[in-house]
């Protein structure tokens, strides 16, 4: 299919009239013309390619186009477009036996959704529901979706315009050493001190009326803040001790990002496995809207003899499960997982940090596969963040020069507050990470001009 130069003034001027996007003032936005994506890469009317770093809002961890999903989504569309939640398909059986397969303990049921905010959502009610308890607990440092439920428990800045119907949300802070809210010096002091206030924060609120203590595995949007490795364990015997539900939210870290098939993985085992798991991204790499919740035996027990109270028209759609499906072969076929925790730790990483030794700009390089963060700094002995913690009017423009620096080059990056998240598809080849690297040295110059050095 050939789309002719005039096109493109006419996707980008409906755009402009009609279409009204996410995060954003309306008025002083300039969306870029995207016509057609393949691997890492996508492109726009001109031919110019960009790499895609951000893997668009870090799903497409197949990568784009990936031929198996593609012919996927066209067989099941020629076959069966749309069925309601209650019938029982091929597609939506299989996709959640993989997913299933996937997840730790006993989580054997899923409960499919759009998207990751509706998992959160769901995952929220039948904590509630299961434990009777109207609390929950979350991390600041933390991003769950844009809806009711979601938003509140979201930490960062993102909730704060929604945050008019927060009761029932508490805040407290996770582990993240780098800017320690407890003033450790160690990992080891960062965990204990992390799973002490968290303890407290329990006690103090009212340990019978907290259902569930929500936390992203890695938390992604917020810094991609790797937590020590005895937190979540520690987090697990917490929720045990009170009989808290524990919420694990893979929507960002699953499938993949983190080098594993659940960033769980890394943390924990059979018998500390979390009581629900949130997922969505990366399961079909958002070929076709998908996300759901994995449910433990003795949650989804709950339910066996009294209706569920929620549900959703598209939950399971077979386009989306079809792709789930495939993505999912194509996955373990390919050894894409395996690959993404390799070149994380051959490539990827190694590159970013000798990019730290190069530019004072950089804090504090932390990731695991392909799920890296560049933390940006004025000031490296301070550790001033590049940017405040909520920019404001001109404050963000170093970082905002940094995107464009990027881009003009040919690379997609991903700004997120004062830092450069690195977040290619799982299937990105050490190539196109060097040259990818190559970008962001020169781009970095950037940056490095707004520090003290
Ligand atoms: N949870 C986490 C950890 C996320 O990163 C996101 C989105 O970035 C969500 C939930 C919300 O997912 P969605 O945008 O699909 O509603």
């Amino acid at each position: 299919m050939s789309i002719e130069r005039a096109d493109q003034a006419a996707v980008k001027a409906a755009d402009r009239a009609h279409v009204f996007h996410s995060w954003s003032a309306q008025a002083h936005l300039d969306p870029l013309p995207v016509q057609r994506a393949a691997g890492s890469s996508f492109w726009d009317y001109d031919g110019n390619r960009y790499l895609d770093f951000a893997s668009q809002l870090v799903n497409a961890n197949i990568g784009h186009q990936h031929p198996k999903v593609v012919a996927a989504i066209q067989e099941q569309a020629a076959t069966l477009c749309t069925v309601a939640p209650g019938f029982a398909v091929d597609v939506r059986s299989e996709a959640a036996r993989l997913v299933a397969e996937r997840t730790p303990g006993d989580l054997d049921k899923i409960f499919f959704t759009n998207g990751g905010a509706e998992a959160v959502e769901n995952a929220a009610r039948m904590a509630r529901l299961h434990t009777g308890r109207p609390k929950l607990l979350s991390a600041y440092r933390s991003y769950h979706g844009a809806t009711g439920t979601a938003i509140n428990l979201t930490g960062d800045p993102r909730r704060w315009a929604s945050d008019t119907g927060t009761a029932g949300v508490v805040h407290f802070h996770g582990p993240y050493l780098y800017r320690s809210p407890f003033h450790a010096t160690t990992e080891r002091e960062e965990c204990e001190r992390a799973l002490a206030h968290l303890e407290e924060t329990i006690v103090l609120e009212g340990p019978d009326t907290v259902a569930a203590v929500v936390l992203e595995t890695i938390p992604g949007g917020s810094g991609i803040l790797l937590p020590p490795p005895g937190y979540l364990p520690g987090v697990r015997a917490i929720c045990d001790r009170y009989g808290i539900v524990m919420v694990l939210d893979e929507v960002m870290a699953g499938f993949g990002r983190a080098g594993r098939w659940f960033a769980l993985d890394h943390y924990l085992d059979q018998d500390t496995a979390p009581d629900l798991v949130t997922f969505a991204k990366g399961v079909n790499s958002g070929y076709v809207p998908l996300g759901g919740v994995a449910i433990s035996a003795a949650i989804a027990a709950d339910w066996d003899e009294r209706p569920y109270p929620g549900g959703l028209t598209y939950s399971g759609h077979p386009l989306a499960c079809a792709a789930a499906v495939a993505t999912l072969g194509a996955m373990a076929e390919e050894g894409i997982v395996e690959h993404a925790a390799h070149i994380g730790e051959t490539v990827l990483g190694p590159g970013l940090r000798a990019l730290a030794e190069r530019h004072p700009s950089i804090g504090e390089v932390r990731g695991t596969g392909v799920f890296w963060a560049l933390e940006l700094v004025r000031d490296r002995e301070t550790r001033e963040p590049l940017v405040p913690y909520r920019p404001r009017g001109d404050e963000g423009r170093p970082t905002a020069e940094l995107a464009a620096a990027c881009k003009r080059r040919g690379l997609w990056p991903l700004v997120a507050g004062n830092r450069l998240h690195v977040v290619p598809p799982c299937t990105i080849d050490a190539a196109e990470v060097e040259e990818g690297l190559a970008i962001l040295d020169e781009a970095l110059a950037v940056a490095d001009a707004h520090t003290t050095a």
